[in-house]
């Protein structure tokens, strides 16, 4: 057994865990309506035959004040009890165990029912909340216990109360938002009796042979929240309240320190969990960052927690409990906490998937079947679109080859991968190196394909997956060799000066910005380094866990420039780009719009900035102007006669990101 203190059973008195893997709550935007229930139930039974111990719903609202949004998921009548019934009976046939998350959104609901325990609107929701009166206190306490007798009747093995991450429970914990005089506000001790009473009542509910999770707040990572002592005070009241496990929280929705993203290193707060252990003696959840089995393997043995949860992990892989157990965790597809697919979608009410997964959420409708009939298929490009659409191919039964000029399969996530804090790219490409072996694909690297040789081999099918050629900008001085490609930076590590102008304030601008500001190796891969940076406090000394940020001095000089109005990086992804924004200009990277590009000479970059000439002092410009779709193959087949059907970059690039060309590949091979 490569794992075996994940793999050790984990006894609650009432029942055993077959494993120390929890699925952390996830919204997956299938839990709102009872039309999606099927879909929800096959995607949790998919994770339950995939060998996780216990699983955990998205969160699920207690009464409609506490709805997320209008008409989110709740469970507060009795006939809202049959659709949860499909999921606990699909997860029970497939023996595995299923909680119900119980989440009051408090002044986080996006809805103008919401309610707080003080009229304090937050910076993430438009509404601002009523406050409760004290009766209205003791109602939603009620609505939490009703609710978790309805989720036992519904067949659940247990419930997650969430406290954490700056919703209810949170706001009546921290004086931040608890401005209270009455028996629910004033001291610490008054504003942690609303979770306390909400278990102490909800365990005479429903009785002893039933888990109750308690999702606790350890590191609240905004002003105004708890100190380390009330932590341990909060968490020995509620295990003497009569909860069976603490699961961690680290920071509220509205923190400035990012929590989840990639640049966070790998079990980067499993440090906070450690810190608790000793205090109580029911088991301890650690948190947040925890994607592979060696890190989760390295979490329990060092005694940091007692279970690892794991969200989006399982969303990217539904077997991995399975393919680490069979010591096979290099067959893992490893979630690379882009947040692309999964929380960027729930954020734009759009069902969650997964980008490195595309079936996620989707079980019911993107099968991997049986082909039909076998083909010989060749797929000309190993990129994210090439790689995906082969395996899929493979597996299916065709016979596949799979042909790139480069040395290895990847395309752009070889550069990728280079970029401090996307280490994690290096993980998708271990995985298709083994998925398409598995799948039987023959892979031909250092190969130009042509459409002679591919008429010649007569395949019955030919995918042209050639991806993106940089886009070229044209001004005075632009074809200089101190005038560089993305490319010329990232492949082929052309020497880059001191200071330098970025063209192009896209995802690769910002990227490349990163790249050159951030000492090697990067701050990701470093909990202490990652930390200060961030102005985290890792002794625990003050109160949330803040501290002064104490940024590294950037390796160079850096302007990021773009021609459009407005703020650059505005267009990039919702949960991740403010944290791509904070990277640099905590490297004290200029950012500049309105920009028009009028020379570049031995002075530097000249330009017009909102129609004032100015002229950057650089000795470098390296151009990320956006990039265009590689259809010189396509050319050629086609007027050689072959039909092709084009994906990825090679498709269209305009806004292409692996999401679209790991879906749009995958898709295409399930319908050959
Ligand atoms: P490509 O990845 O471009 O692959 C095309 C492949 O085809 C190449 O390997 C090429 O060698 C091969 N090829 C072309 N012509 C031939 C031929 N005639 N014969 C043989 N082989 C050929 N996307 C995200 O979603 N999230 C990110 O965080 C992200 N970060 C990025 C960071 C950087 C620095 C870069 C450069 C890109 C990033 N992207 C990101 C974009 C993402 O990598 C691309 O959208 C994706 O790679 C496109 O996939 P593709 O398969 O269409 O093409
Ligand atoms: P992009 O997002 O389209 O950005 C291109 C940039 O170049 C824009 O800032 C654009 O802004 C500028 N530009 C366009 N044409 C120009 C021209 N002729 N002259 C000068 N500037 C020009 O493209 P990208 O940065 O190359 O990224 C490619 C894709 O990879 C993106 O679609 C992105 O989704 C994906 N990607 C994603 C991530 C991620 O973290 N999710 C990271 C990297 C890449 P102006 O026109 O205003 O100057
Ligand atoms: Fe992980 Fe990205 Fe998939 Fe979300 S979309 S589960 S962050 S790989």
């Amino acid at each position: 057994m490569d794992f075996p203190h994940l793999f050790a059973p984990l006894d609650l008195g009432h029942v055993t865990l077959s494993n120390r893997i929890l699925m952390g709550s996830m919204h997956t935007g299938l839990e709102d309506r009872a039309a999606d229930y099927d879909k929800l139930a096959a995607y949790f039974a998919e994770r339950a035959r995939g060998g996780v111990g216990l699983m955990v719903t998205g969160g699920i609202a207690p009464s409609i004040e506490g709805w997320l949004k209008p008409f989110s998921g709740r469970l507060t009548l009795p006939w809202h009890k049959p659709r949860h019934r499909k999921l606990t009976g699909a997860v029970h046939a497939e023996g595995g165990r299923i909680c119900m998350q119980i989440l009051h959104a408090g002044r986080y609901g996006y809805q103008p029912l919401s309610v707080a325990p003080s009229r304090i609107k937050s910076p993430i929701s438009p509404f601002t909340p009523r406050a409760l009166s004290a009766g209205g206190v003791e109602r939603t306490i009620r609505d939490f216990v009703h609710c978790a007798q309805l989720a036992r009747e519904a067949g659940y093995d247990g419930v997650e109360v969430m406290g954490s991450e700056g919703y209810l429970i949170n706001q009546f914990i921290a004086a931040r938002t608890n401005h209270r005089d009455d028996a629910w506000g004033g001291d610490a001790a008054r504003r942690m009796r609303f979770p306390v009473e909400i278990v102490r009542r909800t365990r005479a509910a429903v009785g002893r042979d039933f888990i109750i999770i308690y999702r606790l707040s350890m590191l609240d990572l905004v002003e105004g929240g708890q100190d380390w002592d009330e932590i341990v005070t909060l968490a020995k009241a509620i295990e003497a309240a009569g909860a069976s496990i603490i699961n961690t929280g680290i920071g509220w929705h509205e923190a400035r320190v990012p929590t989840i993203v990639t640049s966070v290193p790998r079990a980067g707060f499993a440090w906070v969990t450690r810190k608790l252990k000793g205090e109580v003696s029911i088991p301890l959840v650690a948190t947040n960052r925890i994607n592979m089995p060696e890190v989760a393997e390295r979490v329990l043995a060092e005694g940091d927690a007692d279970m690892v949860s794991m969200a989006r992990p399982l969303l990217a892989d539904p077997a991995w409990a399975n393919k680490a157990k069979a010591g096979c965790s290099e067959h893992i597809n490893t979630c690379i906490a882009c947040n692309q697919a999964c929380l960027d979608h729930v954020f734009v009410n759009k069902r969650a998937s997964c980008l490195v997964n595309p079936r996620a959420c989707h079980e019911t409708e993107l099968k991997i079947e049986p082909a039909p009939h076998r083909k010989r298929i060749a797929v000309v490009g190993a990129g994210p679109a090439g790689m995906a659409c082969a395996a899929t191919l493979g597996e299916r039964g065709h016979t596949v080859t799979l042909i790139d000029r480069a040395s290895g399969i990847g395309g752009q996530f070889n550069y990728a991968k280079r970029i401090p804090g996307k280490e994690e790219f290096h993980e998708t490409l271990r995985y298709y190196r083994h998925r398409l072996a598995n799948a039987g694909v023959e892979v031909k690297l250092g190969v130009e394909a042509e459409a002679a040789s591919l008429k010649a081999a007569g395949y019955d099918e030919v995918v042209v997956a050639t991806g993106v050629l940089p886009r070229r900008v044209s001004f005075p001085g632009s074809d200089d060799p101190r005038v560089l490609g993305y490319l010329d930076v990232l492949a082929r590590d052309r020497p880059v000066g001191g200071r330098v102008a970025v063209i192009g304030a896209g995802g690769i601008g910002f990227d490349v910005a990163e790249f050159l500001v951030e000492h090697q190796p990067s701050p990701t891969t470093d909990v202490a380094r990652w930390a200060s940076e961030w102005g985290v406090d890792t002794q625990l000394v003050q109160r949330s866990g803040l501290q002064s940020p104490q940024p590294e001095v950037p390796l160079r000089q850096v302007w990021l420039l773009q021609r459009s109005e407005g703020r650059p990086g505005a267009r990039l992804n919702k949960t991740t780009g403010w944290v791509h924004r904070a990277t640099l200009k905590a490297k004290r990277v200029t950012m500049l719009g309105k920009v028009t590009y009028e020379r570049f000479d031995d002075r530097g970059l000249h330009l017009t900035v909102d129609g004032k000439s100015q002229i950057l002092p650089v000795d470098t410009v390296v151009v990320c102007a956006g990039q265009e779709p590689d259809r010189r193959l396509a050319g050629e087949l086609a007027a050689a006669g072959i039909t092709a059907h084009l994906i990825g970059g090679a498709d269209v690039a305009a806004e292409l990101d692996a999401k679209r060309a790991i879906d749009q590949g995958t898709r295409l091979a399930c319908q050959l």
